[in-house]
């Protein structure tokens, strides 16, 4: 098939937009003999006139001819290998063309057969990830109708949709992600076989979708994010009781993470940890106050932390398995909202904990106090507290994730 072509007249791409690093592999991919174009996210981005996160690079060159080129590269991946060039802190990915877009329905298990440039892009998810562009001759290459898609804010899944959405559920995620982020509209198709397919979500990897949320979280789409999964179904299909609260009326899990959303707008960056807690402590809020209205006496912290990883599991299981740090780190933090201020809502002499993650429930505080001012009394108190008890207490960095790395048998030690 003849990509349609598209000319820096018409798409407007400034060159100077091109991140350096990854002109300079295409640059050297191609003098090598190698067909190699930015893809995906990046061009995309590019023509919504943001900034790109990451630019990704396609070629025709393999993996080990990638790896022989640059010195810099060390190649990833156990099923699907592909190259990660390193400059300093910028990784630039370089992928080989695969081709892997079949109409038959099933879980996709196999998709690193290598392919032609055609094929790479019909194996992709959406028509507007499915453009290449050629920094060189500045050409924007489409043989999805991605260019008119983006043109038109439409959201279409290469090839039939039901399709690609039972290969790799995950996509649904995707799809609702780019939904919330850009808001654009789902081309009618799209859109059906989402609400028909929601189900088949909970065939997919469990970290996969994981990390998906988390990164939503992160996002500064995320309220979008979740109000959209749960009106398509897909959040009652990962997560009964959440669904459940975020579907009553007037319940404060949305405006907090529209108060994290306008945070990390201003570039704030949240712990992963924080980020959780925030989402469920509304729901646990409720059951916390529910619960204690039926008691004799108020609950105290320990049975309170009791409920609160309760909470956690219930939310989260039997699907999401949540590491064993960032569970106690968000009870700890859901635990801490009724110490800094007591279920009986009385102000006592604030004496803030030695705890590294303080400064993470007092964050979760001040998003609460921005919703609901009767509480910002109580965060300017136990802040001034803080400063005052000791020297500040200084929030851990939020971790930096780290890609593992598989360890190759050639690493290994003969016994
Ligand atoms: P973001 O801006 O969030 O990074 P992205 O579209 O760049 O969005 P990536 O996860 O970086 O997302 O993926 C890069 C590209 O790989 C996508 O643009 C798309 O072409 C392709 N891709 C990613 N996930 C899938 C998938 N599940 N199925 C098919 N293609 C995918
Ligand atoms: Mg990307």
């Amino acid at each position: 098939m003849q990509p349609k072509i598209y000319h820096v007249d018409e798409h407007k791409i400034a060159p100077d937009k091109i991140d350096s690093h990854a002109f300079y592999v295409i640059q050297k991919l191609r003098q090598a003999g190698h067909t190699a174009y930015l893809v995906g996210g990046g061009v995309r981005d590019l023509l919504l006139g943001t900034r790109p996160k990451d630019f990704d690079v396609s070629t025709s060159a393999r993996p080990e001819e990638i790896k022989a080129l640059f010195r810099n590269a060390i190649l990833i991946g156990r099923r699907f290998r592909l190259a990660h060039i390193r400059f300093g802190q910028k990784v630039i990915e370089v992928s080989t063309f695969r081709s892997g877009a079949t109409e038959e329905a099933g879980l996709i298990v196999r998709d690193n057969e290598w392919g032609s440039e055609e094929q790479d892009v019909l194996r992709r998810d959406f028509t507007i990830n499915g453009l290449f562009y050629d920094p060189e001759s500045q050409k924007v290459i489409d043989y999805v109708d991605g260019y008119p898609d983006i043109e038109k804010k439409i959201l279409r899944t290469i090839g039939k949709p039901d399709v690609r959405f039972i290969q790799d559920p995950v996509r649904m995620i995707r799809l609702i992600k780019f939904c919330a982020r850009f808001n654009f509209e789902i081309h009618h198709p799209t859109f059906e076989a989402l609400l028909n397919c929601k189900g088949e979500i909970l065939k997919s990897s469990q970290a996969r979708i994981f990390e998906e949320l988390l990164r939503m979280l992160e996002s500064g789409s995320s309220k979008a994010f979740f109000h959209l999964l749960n009106e398509y179904g897909l959040l009652k299909a990962l997560s009964q009781p959440l669904a459940a609260f975020l579907d009553k009326p007037n319940n404060q899990a949305l405006q907090l993470l529209g108060s994290i959303d306008d945070e990390v707008r201003k570039n704030t960056s949240f712990d992963r940890s924080l980020l959780l807690a925030a989402l469920i402590f509304p729901l646990f809020q409720e059951n916390v106050t529910e619960r204690n209205k039926r008691e004799d006496r108020p609950l105290h912290l320990g049975q309170i932390a009791e409920m609160a990883h309760r909470t956690i599991d219930q939310i989260f299981h039997p699907f999401f398995s949540i590491p064993r740090r960032m569970r106690g780190i968000m009870g700890f933090i859901m635990t801490s909202q009724f110490r800094l201020i007591p279920l009986d809502g009385k102000l006592r002499r604030p004496k803030p904990p030695r705890d590294a993650f303080f400064p993470y429930a007092l964050h979760l505080l001040k998003l609460r106090a921005g919703i609901n001012p009767e509480l910002l009394s109580h965060y300017t108190v136990w802040t001034e507290a803080s400063f005052a008890s000791h020297e500040p207490i200084e929030a851990p960095h939020p971790r930096r994730r780290r890609r593992r790395r598989r360890r190759r048998k050639s690493d290994e030690k003969p016994v």
